[in-house]
């Protein structure tokens, strides 16, 4: 069982498929085999060890095994990729199948799109936050000293593919990580969805469901504009929390955290009801997302959200909930009224 759906980037003029399945991977790459000269797998070690081994006795298939971790997401591993693809003799009627969590995606992706100034490939989400997020929407780079993803690339894939396979082994925390993105797929599209997600998380229909969500998001607008700002519910705290916390809190779970913040920001501001806002913290809880915090530095936390780059005049700007799956607002709110309703 499989369903595939389009699709549709206009501003670049292309689209390609997004399908999810049980176990299809396997006959996908045969195919492109009739297409494609040479193929070649990237991925990490964890990836590899758990489910990648007998590609080993391909001889058709090259593959490039990268270290797990955003430690991966630099210039050096970078570097590594682009020589293996030239060691392989890579050529532009090649193909590149990206297997991996969104750190595999972004820095091979990257490597995808300037290798002989961009060659074909295809994203394989291997993580629950990569098949419904960073796989779409043809984000890809990696980061430099100055900061995370600071060199990258707009490139779509040709396809891609997520195999619910690869979920059978995935960490609880990671299965947490997605759940948070899934859940803000809910709230920002259809609170219908919410049942399904709870009951099935690692099902077909919820990993497409929630794909769908970013999906049309960014087929209206792939370059950062009006909707596209939706996806950023529980995101400005989000970032704020992470770098609040030396990087040790991980992106889901600081969604998760954000989307509780933020929520009480919107109810502190009167602009969602205290329903609504009720039935979001219910939400999180549900899903068994955990959401205790404690801010170590209340000040650099406040300036992260200033200095964030998506801010035209140092007031952080955030998508707040006004009804959920209905309404989601893009606002700035001072730093006092910050201040005041997270410290209340
Ligand atoms: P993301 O950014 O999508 O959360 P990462 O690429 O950082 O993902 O992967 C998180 C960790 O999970 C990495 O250590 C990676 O090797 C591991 N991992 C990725 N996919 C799987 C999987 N399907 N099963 C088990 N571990 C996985
Ligand atoms: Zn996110």
């Amino acid at each position: 069982m499989k369903k595939t759906i389009k699709v549709r980037h206009r501003n670049f003029g292309s689209s390609y498929k997004y399908t999810v399945g049980r176990d299809i991977l396997r006959n996908e790459i045969s195919k492109a085999k009739n297409k494609y000269r040479k193929i070649v797998i990237v991925t990490d070690e964890t990836i590899d060890s758990l489910y990648l081994n007998d590609f080993e006795n391909d001889f058709e298939i090259a593959k490039v095994v990268i270290k797990p971790g955003e430690q991966s997401k630099s210039f050096q591993t970078l570097e590594y990729i682009l020589n293996e693809f030239s060691r392989f003799g890579l050529k532009r009627n090649s193909l590149v199948v990206v297997v991996g969590g969104g750190v595999v995606g972004d820095v091979a992706g990257f490597a995808a799109s300037v290798y002989m100034r961009g060659i074909d490939f295809w994203q394989v989400p291997t993580t629950l936050v990569a098949m419904v997020d960073s796989a779409i929407g043809g984000k890809t780079g990696i980061n430099t000293e100055y900061g995370k993803n600071l060199a990258g690339a707009f490139y779509n894939p040709k396809k891609i593919i997520s195999d619910l396979i690869f979920l059978d082994k995935l960490p609880e925390k990671e299965v947490k990580n997605g759940l948070a993105e899934m859940f803000k797929h809910c709230l920002i599209a259809d609170k219908k969805l919410l049942d399904g997600l709870i009951e099935n998380p690692k099902s077909l229909d919820s990993v497409l469901n929630s794909a769908k969500v970013k999906i049309k998001i960014v087929e209206k607008d792939v370059l950062e504009k009006k909707e596209r700002k939706y996806l950023n519910v529980g995101h400005t705290i989000a970032h704020a929390i992470e770098k609040d916390s030396n990087f040790e809190i991980a992106h889901g779970q600081a969604v998760a955290i954000g989307i509780m913040l933020e929520a009480q920001i919107s109810y502190g501001l009167g602009l969602v009801k205290k329903s609504d806002y009720e039935y979001i913290l219910a939400g999180l809880n549900k899903l068994g997302l955990e959401t205790d915090y404690t801010i170590r530095n209340f000040e650099s936390f406040i300036e992260f959200m200033r200095a964030d780059k998506k801010n035209a005049e140092a007031v952080p700007t955030f998508a707040l909930v006004i009804v959920p799956g209905k309404k989601i607002a893009v606002l700035e709110v001072s730093i006092d009224n910050i201040t005041k309703i997270l410290n209340a």
